[in-house]
């Protein structure tokens, strides 16, 4: 593998594909984010978000429980996570938040999806580029 791993527009699709594959898995009525990272060899590692209904800061984004279930299999390097929201309009690309966009550059994620063209084509950034934005 490749010291600064780029993720292909197929890699980017199966993560599309993984964020829409966890909202089908998973009923839980309080589960409006679904996130999936890719590992340099090329597995795809889901995560959703995770929030009481009782404590309104007791909540964590689905980024990190897609990384900690990377970590929990041996994964060391990330090439590209995906964040989506389920509303009640569909299944959208979903932006991270400031906190995950650290986390993501802590890990060495190197693309991030922030965005879908009408198409469905993803538009990406580097989470270093989408630090000083809100
Ligand atoms: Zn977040």
């Amino acid at each position: 593998m490749s010291d600064d791993p780029q993720p292909t527009a197929v890699e980017l699709k199966r993560l599309l594909e993984a964020c829409r594959s966890a909202f089908q898995m998973c009923a839980h009525p309080s589960v409006k984010v679904a996130a999936a990272v890719s590992d340099s060899e090329g597995a795809i590692h889901n995560g959703v978000q995770v929030r009481s209904t009782n404590c309104s800061h007791c909540a964590t984004c689905a980024e990190p429980v897609a990384l900690g279930a990377a970590l929990a299999v041996g994964a060391t390097t990330f090439t590209a996570c995906v964040a989506m929201v389920r509303d009640n309009t569909g299944i959208h690309v979903w932006s991270p938040c400031g906190t995950c966009r650290e986390l993501l550059r802590d890990f060495g994620v190197r693309t991030v999806v922030v965005a879908q063209t009408p198409d469905g084509h993803p538009i990406t950034a580097t989470p270093d580029e989408l630090l000083p934005w809100p």
